[in-house]
């Protein structure tokens, strides 16, 4: 029999980041001696040292770009320890929405533990300050296909590595998690489906669900939109007792249909619960009567959706989750109750080795209200207890999966400590998203944009759905082009005015001085039809993507060639902005 405490969670965690000096040291020489068979180390000439100053001398700073090629041999069946020590047997597949294409990046048994360890880390602080019953969770949780290397490797995303794990299962049960839904659902092969039956295993068990879960947290807000459309259609199988013939997959259908039973009271209750709400505000709460929170990812590229998902959740608290990435975990939210907004990650200093590039503005340029890092200088990287509250840095890790001083490509700020060990952040992905010439704006500036445009809807109760960039070139001079999708039609006027604000809300320098002489031209704003993100989201999942790490990407390139085209042809209105006069 597991026995599993709240308390002794906390207290190792207080152990490890009051030295989190000493457990960083500590963390980098286990990583390096259990790695330093691999070629990629030896080629590097560290010969046995494990010293940070060592370390920091012998091993680059890389990108994914960089560690590609080891990875590329690795997946076409080479078992010779070329990252790692012990041979890397599973592979994560990243969203990389962002980037095009998926990275592959290695998963290991070491992986599984710290994502254990971060789920018992946040539980034990979220459970301290909103503690739940026995019970289950309504997780909108999808897992994706498992696809073979040249060599022979498993990969899948990061997610459905770890479902299908042993350890999963069992934290699920210790930290009072587990899902409504069957196996069945979670690894069936349609997402929609996979969707409807979630939706109904959580009605079906919704006097006993204690909270409302998803990775990320646009898959909730997903999941109540298709509920918007569905619900009657969920009454009529809990009133019958028999599922909806929309699931055709027959495991998911035969695991499903043995919960269903003919509740004509359950359906009633349902009906008139859904027939008294205003607008779909507060569902969560009303159809979930014991839940006590929703958790998921909410920072970063998952702020806009807050809005939403606030209006779902009524007087329910959202609890931000934590932060990592396929590449490995970085820290926990053990603040359960700060509001997403001020969500920060609390790094635990045994699961990988932290260095910090501190990111400077120029002097003069530091109240520029512009989120574009791009700007910044580059100091050089520090350790995990140097880092300096109130400043930003792009955050470099080390860890037991084969990457070594592997830059990840986000921006963070230090908000604090929690003992010796920083709290984090999120600020934005470091990658530019939109630039002509000399004009850099990242995806957070993008988002602050749409933000103080999407005020001037709000008179008029119009919500921006969801949104994307781009860059239209094609005419001399070069324009950015905003993609709205709203949530119903809004007038000529108000869109004219939310063009000519986006126009005037990109404040980088660069940006405004281009504008002002005509080097770039006039922002515009292109209206498309309801459901068009939709499209854009099946588009990606038919290309491996998995409902639960899917993030819009902020910006369509010129190439991503059938995004831009299932863009373009649901256009409906367009605005070009006439802020700058020309
Ligand atoms: P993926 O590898 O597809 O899981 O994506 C990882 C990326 O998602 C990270 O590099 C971050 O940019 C973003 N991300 C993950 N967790 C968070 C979080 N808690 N807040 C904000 N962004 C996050």
């Amino acid at each position: 029999m597991r026995v599993f405490s709240l308390e002794s969670v906390i207290d190792e965690f207080e152990e490890l980041t009051n030295d989190a000096g000493q457990h960083q040291r500590e963390t980098l020489r286990k990583i390096l001696e259990q790695n330093g068979e691999a070629e990629y180390l030896q080629k590097l000439g560290l010969r046995g040292r494990t010293d940070p100053e060592s370390f920091k001398a012998c091993v680059p700073l890389v990108t994914h770009s960089d560690l590609d090629p080891y990875i590329q041999r690795i997946a076409n069946g080479d078992t010779s320890p070329v990252l790692t020590g012990k041979p890397i047997r599973s592979f994560s597949l990243s969203s990389g929405t962002s980037q095009g294409k998926p990275k592959l990046l290695p998963f290991t048994d070491e992986l599984v533990q710290s994502t254990m360890q971060i789920y018992r880390t946040s539980f034990a602080f979220r459970n301290r300050e909103y503690p739940i019953g026995n019970g289950k969770a309504l997780q909108f949780i999808y897992s994706s296909k498992q696809v073979k290397t040249k060599g022979g490797v498993i990969a899948t995303t990061a997610t459905t590595n770890v479902y299908r794990t042993e350890q999963f299962k069992c934290t699920m049960k210790d930290i009072q998690s587990q899902c409504c839904s069957p196996d069945e659902v979670i690894f069936g092969s349609d997402f929609q489906q996979s969707l409807y039956c979630h939706l109904l295993c959580g009605l079906i068990y919704s006097d006993e669900v204690q909270f409302v879960f998803s990775t990320f947290a646009h898959s909730i807000v997903h999941a109540f939109r298709k509920f918007e459309d569905v619900w009657e259609e969920l009454c009529e199988d809990i009133r019958s007792g028999v599922l909806s013939s929309r699931i055709t997959v027959p495991s998911m259908r035969a695991a499903v249909s043995k919960l269903l039973r003919p509740s004509p009271n359950l359906a009633d209750s349902i009906y008139n619960k859904c027939m008294r709400l205003s607008n779909w505000y507060g569902v969560i709460q009303e159809l979930w009567p014991n839940a006590k929170y929703v958790y998921g990812i909410m920072t970063g590229s998952m702020e806009p959706y807050l809005k939403k998902l606030r209006h779902y959740a009524g007087s329910l608290p959202l609890m931000s989750a934590d932060y990592g990435s396929s590449e490995g975990w970085i820290g926990a939210n053990v603040n359960p109750s700060l509001p997403p907004e001020s969500v920060t990650f609390a790094v635990l200093p045994n699961i990988g080795y932290f260095e910090f590039i501190p990111l400077e503005k120029p002097a003069g340029q530091e109240t520029e209200n512009s989120a574009a890092t791009i700007h910044y200088t580059e100091g050089e990287p520090v350790g995990l207890t140097e880092v300096e509250v109130g400043k930003e840095y792009e955050i470099v890790f080390t860890n037991f999966a084969g990457l070594y001083r592997y830059r990840l490509g986000d921006v963070l700020r230090v908000a604090g400590f929690h003992n010796s060990t920083p709290e984090l952040q999120f600020v934005c992905r470091r990658s530019l998203v939109l630039s002509i010439n000399i004009d850099k704006n990242t995806e957070k500036d993008l988002q602050l944009a749409v933000e103080e445009a999407a005020k001037l809807l709000a008179v008029e109760k119009l919500e921006i759905v969801d949104f994307t960039s781009h860059v239209d070139t094609s005419m001399e001079p070069g324009h950015y082009v905003i993609f709205w999708e709203l949530s119903s039609d809004a007038t000529e006027d108000a869109l004219h005015s939310c063009c000519n604000c986006l126009d005037l809300s990109f404040v980088d320098a660069g940006y405004v001085s281009s504008r002002k002489v005509g080097a770039i031209g006039p922002l515009e704003l292109r209206i498309v039809r309801k459901g068009t993100f939709h499209k854009i989201m099946d588009h990606y999942l038919e290309l491996g993507a998995a409902l639960n790490q899917f993030k819009t990407p902020r910006f369509v390139g010129q190439s991503n060639i059938k995004v831009l085209q299932i863009l373009n042809r649901n256009v409906i209105d367009c605005h070009f902005s006439t802020a700058y006069g020309n």
